[in-house]
């Protein structure tokens, strides 16, 4: 399954890095995460950190959508 990159936030395309800064500020404000969505099915994603076996950062589908083009293989 392809990696996803990039998301939306607002309709805006938003990247890895900015995700995350954007949710650990929300996270240290004590406020609700950003919805970020797919940027190809709209559907909501969640961003994940570089791993420890040396993934890069992605973002991930909250709920599995057998249309959204990332799914394929
Ligand atoms: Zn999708």
């Amino acid at each position: 399954m392809p990696r996803i990159t990039s998301c939306l936030l607002d309709g805006k395309p938003t990247t890895t890095a900015e995700a995350l800064e954007l949710r650990e500020d929300a996270r240290r404000r004590e406020v609700d995460a950003p919805q970020f969505r797919c940027d190809e099915c709209t559907y909501p994603v969640e961003a994940h950190k570089d791993g420890m076996t040396g993934g890069k950062a992605h973002f991930e589908h909250m709920d599995e959508n057998p249309q959204c083009p990332y799914m394929q293989d």
